[in-house]
């Protein structure tokens, strides 16, 4: 059996951290792994959980990629399971998705202190993981929801008013841009990133 290769250490650079990812042969040896990763250290210092990602049994209809776990999230060690994550789950229920089929993960798997937005040098870190988690998961539909996880997939220049509303071809994939569940609840029950986050997953859903 070939040894499994350590976690990446504290300041791993990110080359180091997608050759670790890209040597896990499936999801579960890649949770392993992903769980001692400390290449973030100022995430790895005050996360409780490295929030690695749902999965479903079997091959996923479609992957929704966020930014980054929250509170509610570092303590379960799930994605989206806070405010946010209900909203997701009423929203996908009216658009006819089931998020049993989905799999949920985000582009950063460790928590930001005080739910501050991502720095570049731990998305383009944590990258290496979420690149093999695609590669693993093989989805041919995948829901960027927020402008981090849009500019991860579409480009750093990435607007996610200009791009949303249609799929995007990334590497054999149909990508949708679409709002963070967080942005529907800032703006309330009738304001536009609730309708527009709803209106984008009817029209992925239309396509599965
Ligand atoms: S954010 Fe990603 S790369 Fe950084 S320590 Fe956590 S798992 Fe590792």
């Amino acid at each position: 059996m070939t040894p499994r290769p350590p976690a990446p250490g504290v300041g791993a650079a990110a080359d180091e951290v997608a050759r670790v990812a890209a040597a896990a042969p499936d999801w579960a040896a890649l949770a392993v792994v992903a769980s001692s990763c400390v290449a973030c250290p100022e995430l790895a210092a005050v996360r409780q959980h490295v929030v690695v990602g749902d999965v479903p049994v079997g091959r996923p209809r479609l992957v929704l990629v966020g930014e980054a776990p929250g509170a509610q999230e570092d303590e379960t060690g799930r994605p989206f399971v806070g405010r946010s994550g209900a909203l997701l789950d009423v929203l996908l229920a009216e658009a006819g998705l089931d998020r049993a089929q989905a799999a949920v993960l985000n582009v950063v798997k460790c928590r930001p202190p005080g739910n501050r937005t991502p720095k570049a040098p731990e998305v383009a870190r944590c990258s290496g993981w979420l690149r093999r988690q695609l590669e693993l998961l093989d989805a041919p539909v995948v829901v960027a929801l927020g402008l981090s996880s849009a500019k991860w997939f579409l480009g750093p220049r990435t607007v996610l008013a200009q791009v949303r509303g249609r799929p995007h071809d990334v590497g054999g994939r149909a990508v949708w841009a679409t709002y963070h569940p967080s942005a529907a609840i800032r703006f309330g029950p009738n304001g536009a990133p609730r309708a527009g986050l709803l209106a984008d997953l009817t029209a992925v859903a239309a396509t599965l």
